[in-house]
């Protein structure tokens, strides 16, 4: 199966800093790709090159199979490519159903009496979100009036609804509580399963393990990994991203100037549901 997306050995410079270096992933029909690193790490920058806001200096970008560049965001949405960013592009205020159609209302009548069809929109909304799982009360409520999970859902189910066939998630769980992530987390497991390509950007390994098939880690702009599921466990996970050596060192520290005796692994014994964030 030919990859719907693809970089190989990307780069981007901002000047003297080296923002991201020979960086390569897939992202494949019905597959999460988990996209990992600290800040700094170059998450950010890999993102913006992904939805054609900045041009890499460095390797190739393919879609289909095909090598592309990118004109711009645009251009990357034409070919398929959405991204869902950290500020959602919502207008609280407005309605559920005017947020999920924003730009590409339906309409009826014709010129000059063309005017928003107020029935479809509500309809198509209530039915996409119900694919997604969400029942709405009433999609005429504001989006303001949503908690952060369901409106990155909605997001979520906006881009798949507009023709996403590669989706890319920016942080959409680190601002929320654990039971709101694990709201969002659901969602990105519909989309998979509807045949989306999902990118899921995170810092948190807490939450990419449970719906990741991929791993690719990254740290200040450098690859460290790139795992499918099989090929790492969950404490492997944690341990790659949080540079286990260093955690252990300043538990071991910590745990000195406290005055308690030293015990190695305190910090990596912390339960993997806790998702600290
Ligand atoms: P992350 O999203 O993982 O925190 P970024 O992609 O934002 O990482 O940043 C990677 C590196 O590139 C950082 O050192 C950052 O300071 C640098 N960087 C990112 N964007 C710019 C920019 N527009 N100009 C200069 N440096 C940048």
């Amino acid at each position: 199966m030919t990859d719907l997306l693809e970089v190989r050995n990307i780069g981007k410079r901002y000047g003297n800093v080296l923002a991201l270096r020979d960086v390569s992933m897939a992202v494949r029909s019905g597959e999460v790709t988990c996209v990992l690193g600290d800040n700094g790490a170059g998450k950010s920058t890999l993102i913006k090159i992904l939805s054609g806001v900045v041009q890499p200096d460095e390797g190739q970008l393919l879609i289909a199979g095909r090598p592309v560049a990118l004109a711009g965001p645009r251009d990357a949405l034409d070919r398929g490519i959405a991204t869902v960013f950290q500020d959602l592009a919502m207008i609280p205020l407005l309605s559920i159903t005017r947020n999920f159609f924003l730009g590409n209302e339906p309409t009826k009548g014709s010129w000059p009496l063309r005017r928003f069809d107020r029935r479809t929109a509500a309809r198509i909304t209530r039915e996409q979100l119900a694919q997604m799982g969400i029942a709405l009360r009433d999609p005429s409520q504001p989006v303001g009036t949503l908690s952060g999970g369901e409106r990155q859902s909605v997001a979520i189910a906006r881009a798949v609804y507009f023709g996403a066939k590669v989706l890319i998630l920016d942080e959409p769980t680190s601002a929320l509580a654990i039971k709101q992530a694990g709201v969002v987390l659901r969602y990105i497991i519909r989309a998979r399963e509807q045949g989306t390509g999902v990118v899921f950007i995170t810092h948190n390994p807490h939450h990419a393990y449970p719906v990741g098939d991929q791993f690719v880690i990254l740290n200040r702009g450098r690859p460290v990994g790139n795992y499918p599921r099989s090929g790492i466990s969950r404490e492997e996970l944690i341990q790659a991203m949080s540079g286990g050596h260093d955690l252990e060192e300043l538990s071991h520290e910590l745990e000195l100037l406290s005055g308690h005796r030293p015990a190695t692994s305190a910090l990596q014994g912390s339960p993997p549901s806790a998702g600290p964030d």
